[in-house]
């Protein structure tokens, strides 16, 4: 009796013990493959017949590149265009004061089906309020930058013009994972504090060669197509915005400004590439 009991009980640990196991595995969120789990627990071996055990090599994980730096020669430095160092055709597409509902989501999709990467200058209090619109722009392999919290204009004191952008640096990277080094001042004012501070932090302060002049309220999406086509060169960057009011004529420019740069000859890139071609 006393001798039965043990081994019933002796023959339930084994199988709690086993339950665990697989309970533990299984739970896991990076599911094992069958050449894991051998390696992982030895004992589970009998329960896989060896002839299923295909090593499979997996597809390498997309890791996304969170960290934007800038390169040393343009670290502390204010940038309007590049020259290339090979003259390569060359052009990079900014987009101002998102993340935005709607408006941001149309331009994304306007990108991926023309295979274009752009950069994304975002305002702190902008990305508080659309936080998933942001994840989004980082998941399909855009380039990020800062473009302070309250897109003020006035002149401010060094710690006003510190906790616009580090509040900013923060919250994106506290949203997305990305660190970045490129920081846009609103309007293109850099008397007012705020370019002084991101230089001091060897910030790379990022101006446009070229403006789809999109902010222009009266103006057709067609004059925006017009503009960045006319003034576009190698190692330009262009002005566009995809928030701060209503941006449905820029997404409707972007198309025709993409196809018209494209049959210019023009390949894009994202600002840490573009600045990383001028050697
Ligand atoms: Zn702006």
């Amino acid at each position: 009796m006393y001798q039965n009991y043990n081994y019933i009980n002796h023959k339930s640990i084994k199988i709690f013990l086993l339950s665990i196991t697989l309970l533990s595995l299984t739970s896991c969120t990076n599911i094992p493959n069958t050449s894991q789990l051998k390696t992982n627990n030895e004992s589970l071996k009998v329960a896989i017949p060896e002839n299923k055990i295909t090593p499979k090599t997996q597809p390498p994980t997309k890791v996304e590149n969170l960290n934007f730096t800038v390169t040393p020669k343009f670290a502390g430095k204010t940038v309007y265009k590049i020259e290339p160092t090979n003259k390569e055709k060359v052009i990079a597409l900014t987009i101002d004061d998102g993340p935005w509902p709607k408006t941001t989501t149309e331009m994304l999709d306007i990108l991926k089906q023309n295979d274009v990467k752009a950069t994304f200058f975002w305002v702190g209090s902008a990305l508080q309020e659309n936080p998933e619109i942001a994840k989004e722009v980082v998941a399909e392999g855009h380039a990020i930058g800062n473009h302070t919290w309250h897109h003020w204009y006035k002149k401010m004191d060094a710690a006003t013009a510190k906790n616009e952008i580090e509040k900013t640096n923060q919250l994106i990277y506290k949203t997305t994972g990305v660190k970045t080094s490129f920081f846009r001042p609103p309007g293109g004012y850099l008397n007012n504090g705020l370019a002084a501070y991101a230089k001091s932090q060897q910030n790379s302060v990022i101006m446009w060669s070229v403006t789809s002049a999109d902010t222009d309220r009266r103006a057709k999406y067609q004059v925006f197509v017009k503009n960045v086509l006319r003034d576009a060169k190698p190692g330009a960057i262009v002005l566009m915005h995809d928030g701060g009011g209503n941006r449905e004529r820029t997404v409707k420019a972007l198309p025709e400004i993409i196809s018209g740069l494209k049959k210019q000859g023009y390949q894009f890139v994202t600002i840490p590439e573009l600045l990383a071609m001028e050697k």
